[in-house]
């Protein structure tokens, strides 16, 4: 692009541009850059120049514009930052400076680092949120060059992308620019997956016929007949947002309901609801897919009407409905409103000067963010509670009184109640939504109503912390249970010592207790004894410090027969290896996932996934919860996860289901299987798995059978 067609292009949206300090700028970066060049071997200022280029599609400010081209000066020639101040005034040099700064930081680095990076980060980006969208510009031209650049630093650059940028961009409303990151991210960070897929969606379409167009041919023509006035835009959806959709619901490709979407753009949003209308009467709707996005928006400022319906073809297709408007800050986010501008003179909006509630809630969102990660305790702390704010879609529920509560998708009543209130968190004992009593650890739903029961007497179970998703529900849940979870281990550690003593025929009386506290160097009884609940210290050791021979089958108490961890091996934060651990046999439980041991007295500790919906019976009991976690998401070890397969009733299929199983290296453990229709047959297997992804692979492998229906985890 020449310099007179990017003055063009931004004079064109913004006639009051300063043409001369665009000129400067460009005149100023190329000679600045000189004849340095890119890793692709094109001059150095092609670079810049992308980057300005992507931010007049954003429709930025001439200072926004002027700041991309001279974005890399100060960080890459001699040039001075005081140079850039001097030359094209404060606002250009403070957002050049920001990128300057935001260039050094390393967000792909060991995990203190990388919080205290991803800290200054955001509030570099919140004191001006242009140099986020110039800096996203960056990124999206460094991504789009990757394959330049050296393997080791190219993924490197595409995990940082995934992890944090990628996020911030759909935060930030640029859904097509997340969109674009995060596929070229996928491509160099599992090539293997992102061919599959690839590969798969090809087959689908072929498959389908031209099913797209169809589709879209179906929609005009019922627009048509009822009059309303709009465009329709069919797609398939993008390789990574399937797979990570694939991932997280643990589907398969074929039972993906949202392959095929298609926007439909009308002029007014009364239309919108008549669209609505036309679709549902012509076709069956997919339950729990409907959201309403115009009456609630997007903490972004995102709207626009989602559902699912069973088109024709028997394709399950996502409609997004919206205006033109709406359409038009779906895809260019904030960016959309010159709503940065209102950002810039922050105290004439404080004065009253009227800013669109929608972006100002994108804003607030931004810092609040940046505000709860000063509060924040440790550098673990900050990087879920970012990630998970960055990455989760939203729910939206309501208190009784009516207000709102915004919470990221796969939230339940024990987040709400924290995100109310700490208090409220800390004393919450029970919910009812929408009037009728429910589990706390239920995934809410949009528009659901929540009434937190509270009691004054109670302390939240520590394993409410890995049931919990928001980070705010997380970390105030450890600072509440910090004594209680000692108590707690405390009492387990005195049932293994009553246990051992008992078996060694022996006894012993609170003032010994007290002294083998002291030879062991703690303050107090209860420290002494947590540490025995926790397995800090081994039973017979403790048994040897107060003078009691152990009993032979003493040594090891507790261990269990069947399950076969092995002491000093566990792979579970937070278990004991002094009291025996089963995984449930009603889910299983593999590496990488969430999940809370129940304490049975005189049994040990029964591990579930924390969407076991066992442990509803286990809510009123909070001194049983024991909080758990797995160190890392694979194992060198295999582990249980029981899965149901639907399957068809014909010659082969069976051995297909253990031909896939035992191809993609997962054992089969136990199977059983049912009649369920004249066609069908139910499966019921325990798989043994490495962990989450391996399970994943071998559900998303089975779905892809011809003999399979379904294939999904079981809840139990
Ligand atoms: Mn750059």
């Amino acid at each position: 692009m020449r310099q007179y067609e990017l003055v063009e292009r931004v004079t064109s949206y913004d006639p009051q541009a300063d043409e001369d300090l665009l000129n400067r700028a460009y005149v100023f970066a190329m000679k600045a850059h000189g004849d340095q060049k890119r890793a692709s071997g094109e001059p150095y200022f092609s670079h810049p120049l992308e980057v300005a280029e992507i931010l007049t599609t954003f429709k930025l400010d001439d200072a926004s514009i002027a700041a991309g081209l001279l974005h890399d000066v100060v960080e890459d020639t001699d040039i001075s930052q005081e140079e850039i101040n001097q030359k094209f005034g404060d606002d250009v040099g403070s957002l050049v400076n920001g990128l300057t700064k935001i260039s050094k930081l390393d967000l792909f680095t060991r995990e203190a680092e990388q919080a205290e990076n991803l800290r200054k980060l955001l509030l570099a980006i919140s004191r001006d949120v242009r140099v986020l969208l110039i800096k996203l510009a960056d990124r999206l031209h460094n991504m789009r060059t990757i394959d330049f650049v050296k393997p080791e630093k190219r993924v490197r650059i595409s995990q940082e992308t995934l992890d944090i940028y990628a996020g911030l961009a759909g935060r930030m409303g640029l859904q097509t620019i997340r969109d674009e990151l995060e596929d070229i991210a996928f491509r160099i960070l599992d090539p293997t997956a992102f061919e599959t897929l690839t590969e798969q969606l090809k087959t689908l379409r072929e498959e389908n016929g031209n099913v797209i167009a169809k589709i879209e041919a179906s929609l005009v023509k019922k627009l048509k007949k009822n009059r309303i006035k709009g465009h329709v835009f069919g797609r398939e959806k993008r390789a990574y947002s399937v797979w990570s959709k694939m991932n997280q619901k643990q589907l398969s490709l074929g039972q993906l309901s949202d392959i095929y979407a298609f926007r439909i753009i009308v002029a007014k949003p009364i239309d919108c609801y008549k669209v609505l209308g036309v679709a549902h009467q012509s076709w069956r709707v997919v339950p729990g897919k409907f959201k309403d996005y115009i009456s609630n928006p997007k903490q972004n400022g995102y709207q626009s009407i989602h559902t699912t319906v069973i088109g024709p073809q028997h394709n399950r297709i996502e409609l997004q409905i919206r205006t033109e408007e709406m359409d038009r800050i779906a895809e260019r986010g904030v960016a959309a409103h010159g709503f940065y501008k209102d950002i810039k003179d922050k105290e004439s909006a404080e004065a009253g000067v009227a800013i669109p509630t929608a972006t100002s809630n994108a804003y607030r969102w931004l810092r609040r963010l940046v505000d709860d990660l000063s509060a924040a305790d440790n550098p673990r702390e900050v990087l879920e509670h970012t990630r998970l704010e960055l990455f989760q879609d939203q729910v939206f529920c309501f208190t009784p009184k009516g207000d709102l509560i915004a919470l990221p998708r796969g939230a339940n009543a024990i987040d709400f109640a924290y995100s109310v209130h700490t208090d409220i968190g800390n004393s919450c004992v029970g919910c009812r939504v929408n009037g009728r009593h429910a589990p706390l650890m239920r995934a809410l739903e949009n528009g659901d109503e929540v009434d937190i029961i509270t009691s004054s007497a109670q302390t939240p179970p520590a394993a409410w912390a890995d049931a919990a998703v928001t980070g705010k529900a997380r970390s105030a849940i450890r600072r509440a249970t910090k004594l209680a979870v000692r108590d707690q281990y405390a009492g387990l550690g005195r049932e293994i010592l009553d246990h051992c003593v008992e078996r060694a025929n022996s006894r012993y009386t609170q003032a010994e207790l007290e002294l083998a506290t002291k030879r062991l160097g703690y303050d107090n009884v209860k420290d002494s004894l947590a540490s025995l609940g926790r397995g800090e210290i081994k039973s017979v050791d403790f048994l040897a410090i107060m003078d009691i021979e152990p009993s032979e089958t003493a040594a090891k108490p507790f261990i269990s027969p069947e399950d076969e961890i092995e002491q000093g091996k566990l792979e579970i934060r937070g278990a004991s290896p002094n009291l025996p651990l089963t995984i449930s046999r009603d889910t299983g439980a593999v590496p990488g996932e969430r999940i809370v041991g129940i304490y049975t007295m005189g049994q040990g500790v029964t591990v579930y996934p924390v969407y076991a919906r066992k442990l509803q019976e286990y809510e009123e009991q909070p001194e049983r919860w024991i909080d758990l976690a797995w160190y890392s998401d694979t194992s060198t070890r295999m582990y249980p996860a029981r899965i149901n397969i639907v399957l068809h009733n014909e010659i082969g299929a069976l051995a297909d289901v253990t031909r896939v199983i035992g191809k993609n290296g997962a054992n089969i453990e136990n199977l059983s299987m049912e009649t369920r229709a004249r066609d069908f047959y139910n499966l019921d297997i325990i798989v043994e798995v490495n962990g989450i992804k391996h399970l994943t692979k071998v559900l998303h492998q089975l779905s892809a059978s011809t003999f399979v229906s379904s294939a999904t985890r079981c809840q139990g």
